[in-house]
């Protein structure tokens, strides 16, 4: 279906209807947002998702929901805040919590962290299953009506051409060509995801398209659920074990919801991604270690294999343009989507869903686009960093990748060797505390206590 911008001088100017678009993790924490600072909101939804209920089946729209999903400490207390009691129904419902530091297994670089509490916590189940808890939650909101198997096609704008606002948006039932409709609003927030269409929609009002950052990373997810007990592997939750640059490819192994764990590989670069079991089974025994292998092999799976393709990471760079049409946000993954293998987009998306409800309190003196877009820039900052740092240092390419290289091995080399050290980088990573941690004197000083390896790295098994 081709995307219309509809530009309607006629539409008179609606009060206090916001329009949401997407129902992922973004969009469902955004519209909780705006019911404390609308009237009305309504959530519009490509997929059919009326009547889910929680029965945690992944969908169309969201080609990630069967890879590993976990929400880290922050994204935690970021949803707490906007769905009082979220975490509690998620364990209730039968998600798995566990305390990463002393729960978990987790290699970075070649050298395994010591176990030991580190205060980073990981609430553990499927993405059908958390998106599904968050849905219930949304969709109880009094002033919000939902959308869904209704497609997205184009804004409706008002104003001359590169001074335009944002009046609505023009709607679709999916998939169909007729039974067109307008729906008019004060405020259109975009959360379509990765794919989002607010770049092209402002060049076609006249304005710029917003700069682009991209970094190349070419990682590729097969992933698989199996049939296990939480205590599968004794006390521990999850195993971890990152990719190395002489061997890229990496795993996670984590408990889900429900006696269920889940297998996410992944590579980088070109490698052939596992379509059988045996495939399946022969790649994951290349890094995972003998009791996980062991588990694995008796497991009975529960679906099929599922490849993910993500070639970059992408920040769109709204807060630089000078000119941006009143009326339009956009949020989540079509702001800023890092590497799933730092596990920041919840963090990110429901991060950004908060201080835009701080924005809408504050109304200052600024237009609402222009401070949104500064502080999720600012929100978005660390991890963006972190991952495009971590990325570097794998892909090695180039002096300073070489660099980062060598400083993030003596980094997880010290890690490996001290408690203190260990914490600091998994609450770092974690993003419980900021990322400038890492550069403190006592860390530093662990670090040149490593001895300096000229060998490529392997991946600890
Ligand atoms: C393999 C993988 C693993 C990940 N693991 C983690 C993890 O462990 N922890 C973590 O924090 N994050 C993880 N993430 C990131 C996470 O999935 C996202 O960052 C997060 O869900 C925010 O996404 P979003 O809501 O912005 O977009 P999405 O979840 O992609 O949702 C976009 C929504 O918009 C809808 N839509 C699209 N186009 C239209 C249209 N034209 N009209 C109407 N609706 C439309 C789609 O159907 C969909 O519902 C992972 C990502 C990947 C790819």
């Amino acid at each position: 279906m081709e995307v219309v911008s509809m530009r309607r001088a006629d539409v008179p100017a609606v009060r206090d209807h916001a329009v949401v678009l997407g129902a992922g993790i973004a969009g469902l924490c955004t519209a909780a947002v705006l019911t404390r600072h609308f009237a009305r909101v309504t959530l519009v939804e490509r997929d059919q998702i009326k009547g889910r209920g929680t029965d945690g089946r992944g969908r169309k729209g969201v080609p990630q929901s069967p890879h590993i999903h976990t929400v880290l400490t922050r994204a935690a207390q970021q949803m707490e805040q906007l769905f009082p009691g979220l975490i509690d129904q998620c364990l209730t419902g039968g998600a798995v919590s566990a305390e990463l530091g002393s729960q978990s297994r987790i290699t970075y670089h070649g050298h395994t962290l010591p176990q030991r509490f580190a205060g980073v916590d990981g609430i553990m189940a499927s993405r059908p299953f958390l998106e599904a808890q968050l849905r219930e939650r949304t969709l109880q909101l009094t002033s919000l009506s939902l959308r869904d198997d209704a497609e997205v096609t184009g804004l409706v704008t008002d104003g001359t051409r590169g001074e335009a606002a944002v009046r609505g948006v023009a709607l679709y039932p999916r998939g169909g060509e007729a039974g067109g409709e307008v729906l008019e609003a004060d405020l259109v927030v975009d959360a379509m995801g990765r794919g989002a269409r607010s770049g092209a929609w402002l060049e076609e009002m006249g304005y710029q398209r917003a700069p682009e950052e991209r970094t190349r990373i070419n990682v590729t997810y097969a992933s698989r659920h199996f049939a296990l007990p939480p205590d599968a592997l004794g006390a521990d939750r999850a195993i971890m074990i990152g990719a190395t640059s002489s061997q890229p490819r990496g795993m996670v192994f984590a408990a889900q919801e429900n006696g269920s764990w889940v297998m996410s590989l992944h590579s980088y670069g070109n490698h052939r991604t596992p379509v059988d079991d045996e495939e399946f089974l022969d790649f994951a025994a290349t890094i995972a270690p003998p009791d996980v292998m062991s588990e694995l092999r008796r497991a009975e799976p529960l679906d099929p294999i599922a490849v993910y393709r993500f070639p970059c990471g992408v920040r769109r760079r709204y807060d630089r343009l000078k000119h941006f049409p009143d009326g339009l946000l956009a949020i989540g993954d079509a702001l800023c989507s890092v590497n799933p293998v730092y596990g920041a987009g919840i963090s990110l998306a429901a991060r950004e869903a908060v201080l835009l409800g701080e924005c809408l309190a504050e109304e200052g003196a600024k237009p609402l686009a222009r401070r949104f877009f500064s502080s999720a820039h600012d929100a978005t900052y660390p991890s963006w960093w972190l991952s495009k740092i971590g990325d570097y240092s794998l892909l090695q390419d180039g002096f300073s990748a070489r660099l980062l290289g060598s400083y993030f091995r003596r980094l997880m080399a010290a890690a490996a060797s001290d408690p203190k050290t260990a914490s600091a980088v998994l609450r770092s990573l974690s993003f419980v505390d900021s990322p400038l941690r890492l550069v403190r004197p006592r860390i530093l000083r662990q670090m040149l206590h490593q001895p300096i390896s000229r060998r490529p790295e392997t991946a600890a098994k």
